[in-house]
């Protein structure tokens, strides 16, 4: 979508250091961090929520998964461990319409969630 932020810093057409690129997903630092490891995991391709993933999505949404898991352990937080949030839709806190895993880490996380 031309008016996608996620998909301007898929593109390379808005400058964010990648993390982690692919084919088919990349992750930078989020810039308001909630955690000392803070890593959004996005699809190249447009979803603007998980409630907008097919059947035919499955394969890219254990891509994002196995990123998040590189990721994790590239930082240093496999152990003690880290958390992987989708927010879906606004009540959920949802802010970007375009897919993404949030990857949280480097601090105790509390539970339940706010
Ligand atoms: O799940 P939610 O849609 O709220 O997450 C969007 C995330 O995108 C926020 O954590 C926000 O800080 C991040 N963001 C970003 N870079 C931007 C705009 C938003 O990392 N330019």
């Amino acid at each position: 979508m031309s008016d996608c932020l996620f998909c301007k810093i898929a593109a390379g057409e808005i400058p964010v250091e990648f993390v982690y690129e692919d084919a088919e997903v990349v992750a930078f630092r989020d810039i308001n961090p909630q955690a000392p490891v803070h890593t959004l995991v996005v699809p190249r391709r447009h979803i603007a929520t998980l409630n907008d993933v097919q059947p035919a999505d499955a394969e890219l949404i254990g891509r994002l998964y196995l990123a998040a898991q590189k990721i994790a352990a590239d930082a240093g937080i496999a152990e003690p461990g880290y958390r992987t949030v989708f927010n879906c839709n606004a009540q959920a806190g949802q802010t970007v319409f375009h897919l993404h895993l949030h990857v949280l880490g480097g601090r105790a996380m509390h539970w339940p969630p706010g």
